[in-house]
């Protein structure tokens, strides 16, 4: 298994191509390392490398990682949250990328001691397997948040299937750029709406040509 800080490199690397064929700003680009696959010893040793965030996607896998690691990073809870695990998490994660329902937002809003930036998921391919809204929901969900004082809409976010075929993926990315520009365009004081989660260790090249502010990566990171 390569070290962390050789792996890191090349992501960086390859951010930067994608950055120079999109005419980006690699700084614009948060690098999100998913430690989910790992141990702790592996987390602390990219927290050495240079990376600040972290995702998890399971509430035992942050706990766990949180106890130990605390304050060093900013915590990003990227996967299904259970209204019920909400109270679990909230004041030690920074940011939730998997808001997808009113009752979830319900209860981040009451649990919350203030605004919590959260991610609103959305399911561009379509997929049955997949968690999250389709693109026709997502005004009308965001929306709705007006009343949660405590949620702040901070971006879409997007899982894109596991598939190699280029064009597909980039559509994909495309499609969410484009649902987040028509959210920030409402100029929802709740809802800024400026970032974009989407790519993960087999299309975050693509994910940033077109657009991500952040990018979840696991395997290639760390090792799986
Ligand atoms: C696991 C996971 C990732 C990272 O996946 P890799 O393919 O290992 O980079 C990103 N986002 C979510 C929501 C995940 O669950």
């Amino acid at each position: 298994m390569m070290d962390v800080a050789t792996n890191l490199r090349h992501i960086r690397q390859n951010i930067e191509q994608a950055c120079e064929k999109s005419n980006r700003n690699p700084e614009d680009i948060t690098i999100i390392g998913v430690t989910k696959y790992v141990t702790i010893e592996r987390t602390e040793e990219l927290i050495n490398a240079g990376i600040k965030n972290l995702g998890e996607n399971r509430l035992e896998g942050f706990l766990d990682k949180h106890e130990y690691i605390q304050d060093k990073a900013i915590w990003h809870f990227i996967g299904t949250l259970q209204s019920r695990k909400v109270k679990e998490v909230i004041g030690n994660v920074d940011v939730i990328h998997s808001l997808d329902r009113v009752s979830l937002a319900k209860e981040i809003n009451k649990r919350a001691a203030a605004p919590v930036d959260c991610f609103v998921q959305v399911n561009i391919s379509g997929e049955e397997s997949k968690h999250g809204l389709a693109p026709d929901e997502i005004l009308s969900f965001i929306k709705k948040m007006e009343v949660y004082s405590n949620v702040r809409v901070a971006g879409l976010m997007t899982m894109a299937p596991h598939i190699d075929d280029e064009d597909k993926l980039r559509k994909i990315f495309r499609q969410l750029a484009s649902l987040r520009d028509s959210i920030k365009a409402e100029q929802l004081p709740y809802a800024p709406c400026n970032y974009l989660s989407m790519g993960m260790s087999n299309d975050y090249q693509l994910a940033v040509e077109e657009g991500a502010t952040h990018i979840r990566i696991g395997s290639s990171l760390v090792g799986s």
